[in-house]
Protein backbone atom coordinates (compact mmCIF):
# COMPACT_ATOMS: atom_id res chain seq x y z
CA UNK A 1 0.00 0.00 0.00
CA UNK A 2 1.21 3.59 -0.67
CA UNK A 3 1.88 5.62 1.66
CA UNK A 4 0.95 8.83 -0.08
CA UNK A 5 -2.22 7.52 -1.18
CA UNK A 6 -2.83 6.50 2.45
CA UNK A 7 -2.11 10.12 3.19
CA UNK A 8 -4.26 11.46 0.63
CA UNK A 9 -7.42 9.07 1.97
CA UNK A 10 -6.62 10.50 5.71
CA UNK A 11 -6.68 14.22 4.82
CA UNK A 12 -10.02 13.53 3.74
CA UNK A 13 -11.36 11.39 6.78
CA UNK A 14 -9.71 14.47 9.12
CA UNK A 15 -10.93 17.06 6.72
CA UNK A 16 -13.68 16.24 4.64
CA UNK A 17 -14.97 17.94 2.08
CA UNK A 18 -19.02 18.74 2.13
CA UNK A 19 -19.94 17.28 5.38
CA UNK A 20 -23.01 18.75 6.59
CA UNK A 21 -26.48 19.01 5.75
CA UNK A 22 -28.93 20.81 3.84
CA UNK A 23 -31.88 22.37 4.45
CA UNK A 24 -34.77 20.82 2.52
CA UNK A 25 -32.84 19.20 0.27
CA UNK A 26 -34.50 18.01 -3.15
CA UNK A 27 -33.06 14.37 -2.89
CA UNK A 28 -31.82 12.42 0.70
CA UNK A 29 -30.91 8.89 1.90
CA UNK A 30 -29.14 6.87 4.15
CA UNK A 31 -27.43 4.05 4.31
CA UNK A 32 -25.32 1.85 6.95
CA UNK A 33 -22.64 -0.88 6.35
CA UNK A 34 -23.32 -2.86 9.84
CA UNK A 35 -19.67 -5.16 9.22
CA UNK A 36 -17.66 -2.07 9.93
CA UNK A 37 -20.32 0.59 11.91
CA UNK A 38 -20.04 2.74 9.00
CA UNK A 39 -22.91 5.19 8.64
CA UNK A 40 -23.63 7.73 5.56
CA UNK A 41 -26.15 10.10 4.87
CA UNK A 42 -26.72 12.51 1.67
CA UNK A 43 -28.56 15.84 1.27
CA UNK A 44 -28.50 16.99 -2.56
CA UNK A 45 -30.23 20.04 -4.07
CA UNK A 46 -31.10 19.92 -7.56
CA UNK A 47 -31.47 23.08 -9.89
CA UNK A 48 -33.11 21.55 -13.37
CA UNK A 49 -31.61 18.10 -13.75
CA UNK A 50 -28.37 19.43 -12.24
CA UNK A 51 -26.66 19.45 -8.69
CA UNK A 52 -26.85 22.34 -7.03
CA UNK A 53 -24.75 21.57 -3.59
CA UNK A 54 -24.02 17.90 -2.05
CA UNK A 55 -23.68 17.55 1.50
CA UNK A 56 -22.76 14.33 3.28
CA UNK A 57 -23.27 13.44 6.89
CA UNK A 58 -22.06 9.95 8.96
CA UNK A 59 -19.41 8.39 10.98
CA UNK A 60 -16.97 5.33 10.38
CA UNK A 61 -14.01 4.12 9.04
CA UNK A 62 -11.74 6.50 7.17
CA UNK A 63 -12.08 4.41 3.85
CA UNK A 64 -16.19 5.14 3.92
CA UNK A 65 -15.77 8.82 4.86
CA UNK A 66 -12.86 9.62 2.72
CA UNK A 67 -14.84 7.74 -0.45
CA UNK A 68 -18.01 10.16 0.81
CA UNK A 69 -15.97 13.08 0.88
CA UNK A 70 -14.68 12.06 -2.53
CA UNK A 71 -17.27 11.28 -3.93
CA UNK A 72 -19.44 14.64 -3.04
CA UNK A 73 -16.94 16.38 -4.59
CA UNK A 74 -16.92 14.72 -7.68
CA UNK A 75 -20.67 15.60 -7.97
CA UNK A 76 -20.90 18.86 -7.90
CA UNK A 77 -22.90 20.28 -10.81
CA UNK A 78 -22.70 17.21 -12.30
CA UNK A 79 -26.55 16.69 -13.79
CA UNK A 80 -28.62 13.44 -12.95
CA UNK A 81 -27.64 11.31 -16.18
CA UNK A 82 -24.02 11.98 -15.26
CA UNK A 83 -24.12 10.78 -11.56
CA UNK A 84 -26.05 7.60 -12.96
CA UNK A 85 -22.61 7.21 -15.18
CA UNK A 86 -20.66 7.47 -12.19
CA UNK A 87 -19.07 3.88 -10.93
CA UNK A 88 -17.58 1.58 -8.63
CA UNK A 89 -14.38 1.57 -10.62
CA UNK A 90 -14.43 5.37 -10.26
CA UNK A 91 -14.97 4.74 -6.53
CA UNK A 92 -11.43 2.93 -6.49
CA UNK A 93 -10.10 4.84 -8.88
CA UNK A 94 -10.48 8.19 -6.22
CA UNK A 95 -9.48 6.05 -3.34
CA UNK A 96 -6.23 5.43 -5.29
CA UNK A 97 -5.65 1.90 -3.18
CA UNK A 98 -6.37 -1.75 -3.72
CA UNK A 99 -9.03 -2.35 -1.33
CA UNK A 100 -9.35 -5.63 0.49
CA UNK A 101 -12.30 -7.81 0.19
CA UNK A 102 -13.45 -7.27 4.22
CA UNK A 103 -13.12 -3.29 3.33
CA UNK A 104 -15.37 -2.99 0.24
CA UNK A 105 -17.98 -2.39 1.50
CA UNK A 106 -16.54 0.58 3.29
CA UNK A 107 -15.31 1.89 0.06
CA UNK A 108 -18.42 1.47 -1.64
CA UNK A 109 -20.91 3.01 0.75
CA UNK A 110 -21.18 6.44 -0.35
CA UNK A 111 -21.78 4.91 -4.33
CA UNK A 112 -24.53 2.83 -2.55
CA UNK A 113 -25.94 6.07 -1.17
CA UNK A 114 -25.87 7.56 -4.72
CA UNK A 115 -27.08 5.31 -6.45
CA UNK A 116 -29.81 2.99 -4.57
CA UNK A 117 -30.75 6.23 -2.45
CA UNK A 118 -30.26 9.68 -4.52
CA UNK A 119 -30.86 7.71 -7.80
CA UNK A 120 -33.48 5.19 -6.72
CA UNK A 121 -31.94 2.34 -8.92
CA UNK A 122 -32.69 -1.09 -8.92
CA UNK A 123 -29.87 -3.45 -7.33
CA UNK A 124 -29.45 -5.90 -9.93
CA UNK A 125 -26.28 -5.15 -10.01
CA UNK A 126 -25.17 -6.19 -6.40
CA UNK A 127 -23.55 -9.75 -7.92
CA UNK A 128 -19.76 -7.74 -8.87
CA UNK A 129 -19.88 -6.42 -5.22
ZN1 LIG B 1 -15.78 0.89 7.26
Amino acid sequence: MDDLYREYILEHYRAPHNKGDLDHPDRFAAYANPLCGDRLQMSVRLEGDRVADVRFNGSGCAISQASASMLTDLMQDKTIDELTHITKQDIFDMLGITISPARIRCALLAWEVLHKGILGESEDDEEDL
